[in-house]
């Protein structure tokens, strides 16, 4: 819903102009729900920042400057746009419906994650913020905010659990060349769950200061709008792109889930286009039936999570539990309240992958097309390729390649006994 006040309804936007929409399009409702869920469940001396950069952002993302600014540095920092890629050989040794990639794997840092920080890094600086936090599990979102704050001279800490800083060693070390300060945090599993509560307890105590950077179209409102509306660039380019070539849309979207910010990026310049299936694919690990997953729509309940409703993975205690996964950055305890509310309404589709599927399209993309993907890209691919099977060559699937897999590599040569 556009606001009386915006003035951008007018304002030609070239480049979007085709699109239903503009760079960010209409959000939740105004206290920040998605259907029933969303929201904001956070301690109350947050509720004045939080309703400041909801106010904040409501003036910038109508002004043209701010707009520009955020176009410019995706352009000239980030490299955009990412191409739109068929997957020929790929398509053909399945023989069924074709396969296109956005490849957000080319981006730099080498996913879709720098969108949305270079966005909020924007933000923290029209706010007039010294300092920015954020929390990071695989390490992924804390080097891409690392990244923006060395650009814009912000300091920055990231909260990050013991466990995985003993994991994630080489993203540990990212972050700190890039002038980050990384702070272990060692209360509960030592994982992401418990450095996002560190996170929220910083920045209870900093807000004046300090702007609180998260990863995925989760947290309290405004966040899961805003991470959004970042990365829409995705869906916005994407949808372009396969207009030009195709004179038509895509059947199908394909995109992984852990937050959900790539797939919600792809997803909302098309929602209204009811004729374009959606498909999250989230990872079911060992097996949804294991219990070792990270499937929150497709084997989680309602729950809060890091200041918002939505599914969550818990234990009959209201404990939040472990997730697993093959790859880091899918393992989120939670999902954005967006897609829980897209699940439900039926808008999208929500399927679960596991490790041995995910390991399989991940070679398999390596051998057909000479890109290596990120471990949570082969999720979707995975899908992607089961999909395919079932359809005939006129249909298309546009899948979401959210990043490269070198960080994965040790991962993948250790599952093969080999150490490098
Ligand atoms: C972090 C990450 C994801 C998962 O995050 P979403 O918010 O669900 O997009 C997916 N792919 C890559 C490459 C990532 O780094």
């Amino acid at each position: 819903m556009q606001t009386p006040a915006s003035k951008s309804d007018s304002t030609p936007n070239q480049s979007q102009a085709s699109t239903p929409g503009g760079a960010f399009e209409s959000g939740p409702d105004a206290r920040g729900h998605f259907g029933e869920y969303g929201g904001m469940y956070v301690a109350e001396t947050l509720m004045a920042a939080l309703h400041e950069l909801r106010d904040q952002y409501e003036i910038l993302k109508h002004d043209p400057e701010f707009q520009a600014q955020f176009d410019h540095d995706l352009a000239r920092y980030v490299g955009r746009p990412s191409p739109l890629y068929h997957a020929k050989r790929l398509s053909d040794q399945i023989g069924g419906a074709q396969i296109y990639l956005k490849r957000e794997d080319l981006n730099h840092t080498g996913s879709h994650k720098i969108n949305n920080t270079v966005g909020q890094g924007l933000l923290a600086k029209h706010l007039g913020k010294t300092r920015v936090i954020a929390e990071t599990g695989a390490g992924q979102h804390g080097v891409a905010s690392a990244t923006v704050a060395a650009r814009l001279g912000l300091d920055c800490v990231v909260y990050m659990g013991a466990t995985d800083i003993k994991r994630q060693s080489p993203n540990v070390y990212r972050m700190k060349l890039l002038g980050a300060e990384v702070i272990p945090v060692v209360s509960g599993s030592r994982t992401l769950k418990d450095a996002l509560n560190e996170a929220l307890r910083d920045w209870v105590a900093s807000v004046d200061d300090t702007f609180y950077i998260i990863g995925t179209v989760a947290g309290p409102h405004p966040y899961p709008m805003l991470v959004r509306d970042f990365n829409s660039v995705i869906g916005r380019e994407a949808r372009e792109q396969f207009l030009a070539d195709h004179d038509r849309l895509p059947d199908e979207l394909i995109a992984c889930v852990g937050g959900g910010s790539n797939a919600m990026g792809l997803f909302h310049p098309f929602i209204q286009d009811t004729e374009v299936a959606m498909t999250g694919v989230e990872a079911a690990g060992g097996g949804l039936s294991s219990g070792q997953h990270a499937a929150s729509i497709s084997a989680g309940r309602k729950g809060v999570l890091h200041g918002n409703r939505t599914y969550v993975l818990d234990n009959d205690a209201g404990q939040i539990t472990e997730t697993h996964s093959i790859s880091a950055g899918l393992d989120y305890p939670g999902v954005g309240p967006e897609h829980a509310w897209l699940n439900d309404i039926g808008r999208a589709r929500y399927v679960a992958v596991d490790d041995q599927e995910t390991m399989d399209a991940f070679h398999r993309l390596c051998l057909t097309e000479g890109i290596i993907p990120a471990l949570e890209s082969a999720h979707a691919i995975a899908y992607a390729i089961k999909r395919a099977a079932e359809l005939s060559p006129s249909h298309r699937l546009l899948v979401n390649l959210s990043g490269r897999g070198d960080k994965d590599v040790n991962t993948v040569a250790a599952l093969e006994g080999i150490t490098l």
